[in-house]
C-alpha cells in the first residue's frame, strides 16, 4: 500500500540527512510536502532552514530560545509564564518581541477577516495560547479590520484579564474552553462568514465528498444555539472539539481551532466559506452533484490523518463514509413543493381568520 508523505516527514528526512529521492514513487505526497520538495530542489539541493517554532508542534513550550527564527517568526520563550506568574513577569512576556509577533499575526488575520466580509461591526474574535493556561486575545468593541498590536489582551483560562489596556472580547470564554478541552488547540478564530453562517442558521451540516480541500483541512459540525459569550455556549462548542476543528454555531457564526497557529485557524474559515458558497452554486445547477467514491474519500482522510487533523470519520469503514446522496437543498425543496402545496395559510391559521371574520360580520349586522 502506498504511503502518505507530509511536509513533516520531508522535514524529518532533511533533518536526518536523508535523500528525498528515496521517497517511493508510489507514495502519496501532500501538496505542502510537494511545495517543500520543490523549494529544496530549486535551492540546488540546499535544504531550507527548519524553523523551531510553535509551527507544527502541539506544545507551546517546545521552542528553546527567543531569538529570531529563520523565516522571520520568533520562537516562544523556553519557559512561558502562566496564570500564577508575577505581574512583572507577565508584563515582560506580554511586551516581548515574541508576544508582539503573535499580536501582529492576529492583526493580519483580522484584516483578512474584515476584507473578506467574514466579520461585521465589532464581530469576530481570535485567541492564541501562549502558555499552559494563558492566551493572547482580541479586545471587545474594535473592528477586526483596524486592530493594532496595542489593542490586544492577555487572559488566564478563567477569562480574567492579566495584561492589556483594552477590555478582552466578551466571547473569550468559548475560545478558552476550546483550548482546555482540546490540548492541541494553540489558536482559535471566530467570525460570521455569510455562507457558512447561512448553513448554521438553517441547521444544515454541509454535505461532504465534493471538494478535496474541505475533506482534508476541516471537520465540520453544528453546535446548538446559546447566547453568545455564555459559559453554556462555550461548553456546547468545546464538547465537539475532540473530533471537529470547525464548528458552525447555530444562528450565529463559525469557530475554528488549529494546532499549528492562528493563520491555519483563519484558513479554515476561507475553506468552509468557499465550500458553502460552492454548494449553493451546485444546488442551483439542476443536477445531482458528482461525489467522491468511498475509496477516493478514504485516500483524502489518510492525508488528513497524516497532517494531524482530527476527523470522526478517520478509521471508519468505507461503507460508513458517505452520507449525502439525498442532498440538494433549494432545488430539491423547490421541485418537491411545486404544484403540491398552495401558497397561503395553513389550516389552523385559516380557521382563525374565519372565526375573526365571522365575529366582525356578526357585529356589523
Ligand atoms: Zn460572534
Amino acid at each position: 500500500m502506498s504511503r502518505i508523505i507530509s511536509i513533516r516527514d520531508v522535514k524529518e528526512m532533511v533533518r536526518n540527512g536523508q535523500d528525498i529521492k528515496s521517497i517511493p514513487s508510489d507514495a502519496i505526497i501532500t501538496p505542502s510536502a510537494r511545495d517543500y520538495i520543490f523549494e529544496i530542489q530549486s535551492n540546488g539541493g540546499a535544504s531550507p532552514q527548519i524553523v523551531a517554532s510553535s509551527n507544527g508542534s502541539s506544545s507551546v513550550s517546545s521552542g528553546n530560545n527567543s531569538s529570531p527564527a529563520t523565516d522571520g517568526k520568533l520562537s516562544p520563550p523556553s519557559r512561558p509564564p502562566n496564570s500564577k506568574s508575577s505581574k512583572s513577569e507577565l508584563e515582560a512576556f506580554f511586551n516581548s518581541p515574541y508576544a508582539h509577533s503573535l499580536k501582529l499575526q492576529i492583526c493580519e488575520m483580522g484584516r483578512r477577516l474584515w476584507e473578506r466580509a467574514y466579520v461585521d461591526g465589532n464581530g469576530g474574535n481570535m485567541a492564541i495560547r501562549v502558555g499552559e493556561d494563558i492566551a493572547i486575545c482580541t479586545p471587545t468593541l474594535v473592528s477586526k479590520g483596524s486592530l493594532k498590536p496595542e489593542d490586544m489582551c492577555l487572559v488566564d483560562f478563567q477569562g480574567n484579564q492579566l495584561c492589556g489596556t483594552r477590555k478582552r472580547t466578551s466571547e473569550i470564554l468559548m475560545h478558552l474552553q476550546i483550548m482546555q478541552k482540546q490540548p492541541q488547540a494553540v489558536a482559535t478564530c471566530h467570525c460570521h462568514p455569510p455562507y457558512a453562517t447561512g448553513f448554521a442558521v438553517a441547521g444544515i451540516v454541509p454535505p461532504t465528498c465534493m471538494v478535496p480541500e474541505y475533506e482534508v483541512f476541516v471537520s465540520v459540525v453544528i453546535a446548538p444555539y446559546r447566547t453568545p459569550g455564555t459559559p453554556e455556549m462555550g461548553k456546547l462548542v468545546s464538547d465537539l472539539v475532540a473530533d471537529y476543528n470547525t464548528i458552525l454555531m447555530a444562528n450565529h457564526g463559525v469557530v475554528s481551532w488549529s494546532h499549528n497557529g492562528i493563520e491555519e485557524a483563519y484558513w479554515r474559515m476561507e475553506i468552509v466559506e468557499a465550500y458553502c458558497r460552492t454548494l449553493l452554486v451546485t444546488a442551483q445547477l439542476g443536477k445531482a452533484p458528482n461525489t467522491f467514491t468511498p475509496e477516493q474519500l478514504k485516500d483524502l482522510l489518510k492525508i488528513k490523518q497524516s497532517l494531524g487533523y482530527v476527523d470522526p470519520r478517520i478509521g471508519m469503514k468505507e461503507c460508513e463514509l458517505c452520507d449525502n446522496s439525498e442532498w440538494r437543498p433549494g432545488v430539491a425543496c423547490g421541485l418537491n413543493s411545486a404544484g403540491k402545496t398552495t401558497v397561503g395559510l395553513d389550516a389552523e391559521a385559516e380557521e382563525a381568520v374565519k372565526a375573526i371574520t365571522d365575529q366582525i360580520l356578526a357585529k356589523m349586522r
